[in-house]
């Protein structure tokens, strides 16, 4: 039986879907990019699961017993024992989210320009702040996760075999340090193993070279591993953390996906001068050690929202519940990245619209054509966000044409999970005649939040 919603529902936000006619008008006010849109203009919205979870109760008390004190709060050091608890690392700094902590940690990392930051697969502003910090990103997940069509239980696992050639080809020197993001946000929220975590450690620890985790949704993956990984299954999702947590020297972290919370992040360490150094752009960049950028309430209701995100049934729910709606898109057809990764849905689109090329952003076309449809937002991962190549200024070509359906953690129910699906089942019909997309307006960095659009 799948796992019930673990909570009730004791304060409700009114949704409605406006007629075709005025999505119409808010799709041409907005030139095409639902980047552009009122959310008050959306029905349902799977445009992120950052930053738009519901918080708990217990979350809300918190809100009212946060310590506003700029140093030393208790809300602080509360934050930093539960931390710490989880995952050994004693030496914590807040942050306003999760770029804030890559934006102090790389400069500190990264002692050379040209150095490497070996990764699974890097998020956009992990990547963004690896290249501020004159450092270059370099991805080496296995080969299965870019095939959609491949059902394996871990295509977020480093390539381990990469990873040993690439730091014994460029020598040890040139490599800043060995990110590992969990769960895999970029190959479609696809779990890491404790497997390929040990290996990964092992090969750092070898070579001298820090192993930092990119944890956003770090507790989606323990949840996998439990499920999927032998040896693991009477391990708590708590246990599992830790161990992981073990094998490393400390991490960055979104605080607005498993942390629970609207806004915040971390970035937490096993070494007291990995701490201070990066205190010390703390302070500049996003405030004092004890507050990072963050109110005392926030620093309570994230304190509250890590525990509540490692709750075996809340997990057991939150990843049931996305798969409830892969199943569904699967159950009529529609192509996805298999198997469900941990907080979205990832629809092949290189599979659905085949007739539209990869210049033509075939995913920007279909994430436009489902609010069209059914008022449901979604997201473009793909060759619009990829971008062009900076010394050429040539359009990549990306490997996937996703288009993402972020599931927001605790917000819907499966009926309006059906709504999507029976969005997507509307358009099946018409999809062959769903045409390609180009820019009007495109501005030079991160172009997909603000670009503009017509059709082809
Ligand atoms: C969201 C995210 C970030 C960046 O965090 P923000 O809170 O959006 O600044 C970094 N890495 C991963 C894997 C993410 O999902």
């Amino acid at each position: 039986m799948r796992q019930p919603e673990p909570f009730k529902i004791k304060m409700v936000e009114p949704i409605r879907l406006i007629p075709r006619e005025q999505r119409e008008a808010a799709l041409r006010g907005a030139g095409y990019n639902v980047f552009m849109l009122r959310s008050e203009d959306v029905y349902i919205d799977l445009l992120t699961d950052s930053g738009t979870g519901a918080m708990s109760d217990r979350q809300w008390g918190g809100l009212m017993q946060g310590d506003e004190a700029y140093a030393g709060s208790r809300s602080y050091h509360r934050l930093r024992e539960v931390v710490e608890s989880i995952t050994g690392y004693p030496h914590v700094l807040p942050t306003h989210q999760g770029r804030g902590a890559e934006k102090v940690l790389f400069p500190v990392l990264i002692r050379k320009p040209g150095q490497y930051v070996l990764g699974n697969m890097h998020f956009d502003t992990t990547r963004a702040h690896i290249q501020l910090a004159k450092g270059r990103p370099v991805d080496l997940v296995v080969d299965e996760a870019f095939d959609t069509s491949v059902d394996a239980p871990f295509k977020g696992d480093m390539d381990t075999g990469k990873l040993e050639a690439f730091i014994r080809e460029k020598g040890r020197e040139q490599i800043a340090a060995i990110v590992m993001t969990v769960t895999c946000n970029s190959a479609g929220g696809q779990p890491v193993s404790m497997a390929s975590i040990r290996e990964t450690s092992r090969i750092a620890r070898a070579h001298g070279i820090p192993l930092i985790f990119d944890a956003a949704r770090y507790a989606e993956n323990a949840y996998f591993i439990q499920q999927r990984e032998p040896g693991y299954r009477d391990k708590t999702p708590l246990e599992i953390a830790r161990e992981m947590y073990s094998y490393g020297d400390g991490l960055t972290m979104s605080a607005k996906k498993d942390g629970l919370v609207n806004i915040g992040g971390l970035a937490a360490f096993r070494d007291e001068e990995l701490a201070r150094q990066a205190g010390g752009f703390l302070v500049p960049y996003e405030g004092f050690l004890t507050y990072g950028g963050l109110a005392g309430r926030d620093l309570e209701a994230l304190a509250i929202g890590l525990e509540e995100a490692l709750d075996p049934d809340y997990l057991r729910y939150r990843i049931e519940q996305v798969r409830y709606l892969g199943e569904g898109l699967r159950e009529i057809g529609v192509p996805i990245q298999q198997p469900v990764g941990g907080h979205a849905v990832f629809v092949d689109v290189k599979r659905f619209l085949p007739h539209i090329p990869p210049h033509q952003f075939p995913a920007q076309s279909l994430t436009v054509e489902l609010y069209r449809e059914g008022g449901v937002r979604g997201v473009e991962v793909g060759s619009l966000m990829m971008g062009r190549d900076p010394e050429t200024g040539e359009q990549l070509e990306s490997p996937f044409e996703f288009l993402r359906l972020a599931i927001p953690r605790r917000v819907y129910t499966d009926r309006h999970l059906d709504v999507v699906v029976e969005a997507f089942g509307a358009l099946e019909g018409r999809k062959d005649a769903i045409r390609g997309m180009r820019f009007t307006y495109e501005p030079e960095i991160l172009r997909h939040f603000t670009a503009r659009f017509d059709w082809v």
